[in-house]
């Protein structure tokens, strides 16, 4: 269990998912944690109040990602909720969903994913590091869709492909500054994300069959993995990405 008592943290998408079990185990491990939402207020509260209920301290951000503005929107929140203590942690979590095969992508569609999904976390940790101490850690959420070809999730592949990039650059630019810049990369996960899918019978049943660990994954299982990374036990862990799948299509 890593330490983070005095330590403060940024989660985006932090409403629902693995957002809310990261920004729930950050907290739990004592950083004051800002859990950052676009649009649904009642479930970001809800993750606020289910740290607090736990003996934790948090505060709720509004900023819709992929606009105009976004990242103002976002780091005036953060201000607030911080006056003025430093920034610790920066986990880049928040993306829009697959958007489909290639023949149904709009343009529209794509120039939003990236907006999302590549260009707030870039802009977003180049926002964050002035604010950041030293030591501290930035970790963004990729997926296995970059390693495992499935023609649905071809634009939302590149985007996680361009975060993976991301980290392994940024981590050589920031280690002067004991900076870590690491990337995980769940497989899938029970989330609203992909709840509908995995309403269709047998589906859950199918993609366990795929993990070497035989189910799929649980926020919590990624929340776990992120906990080590932002922890003093993960210092000496950077420009990586972490498959954190239970094992997905191992061969
Ligand atoms: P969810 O759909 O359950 O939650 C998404 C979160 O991101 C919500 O807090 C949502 O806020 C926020 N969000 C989404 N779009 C925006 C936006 N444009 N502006 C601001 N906030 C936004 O997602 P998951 O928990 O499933 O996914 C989290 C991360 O994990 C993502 O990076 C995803 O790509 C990745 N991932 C997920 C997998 C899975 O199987 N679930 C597999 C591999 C990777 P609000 O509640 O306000 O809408």
């Amino acid at each position: 269990m890593g330490d983070l008592t005095g330590k403060t943290a940024l989660v985006t998408g932090a409403s629902r998912g693995i957002g809310r079990a990261v920004a729930q185990r950050l907290a739990a491990d004592g950083a004051l944690t800002a859990v950052h939402y676009g649009v649904n207020e009642a479930a970001a509260n809800d993750t606020v109040a289910a740290i607090e209920k736990a003996g934790g301290r948090a505060f709720p951000i509004r900023a819709e990602l992929g606009v105009d503005g976004d990242v103002d929107t976002l780091f005036a929140g953060l201000g607030e909720g911080l006056s003025g203590q430093p920034l610790d942690i920066l986990v880049n979590n928040a993306a829009g969903p697959p958007a489909g095969p290639i023949e149904e992508t709009t343009p529209e569609g794509f120039d939003r994913l990236f907006a999302v999904n590549v260009k707030a976390p870039f802009f977003i940790i180049q926002r964050a590091l002035p604010l950041m101490r030293d030591g501290g850690r930035v970790i963004t959420v990729s997926s296995t869709s970059t390693r495992v070809a499935t023609p649905f999730q071809t634009s939302y592949a590149m985007t996680k492909g361009a975060v993976e990039t991301m980290g392994f650059t940024l981590a050589n630019a920031l280690g002067e500054r004991g900076i870590t810049v690491n990337t995980v990369m769940p497989g899938a996960t029970l989330t609203d994300l992909n709840a509908a899918l995995f309403e269709d019978l047998g589906v859950e049943e199918f993609i366990s069959g795929l993990t070497a660990l035989n189910r799929v994954g649980l926020p919590a299982d990624i929340a776990d993995a992120v906990a080590f990374l932002a922890s003093d036990d993960g210092r000496w862990v950077t420009g990586h990405v972490l498959d954190v799948s239970g094992g997905m299509y191992l061969g």
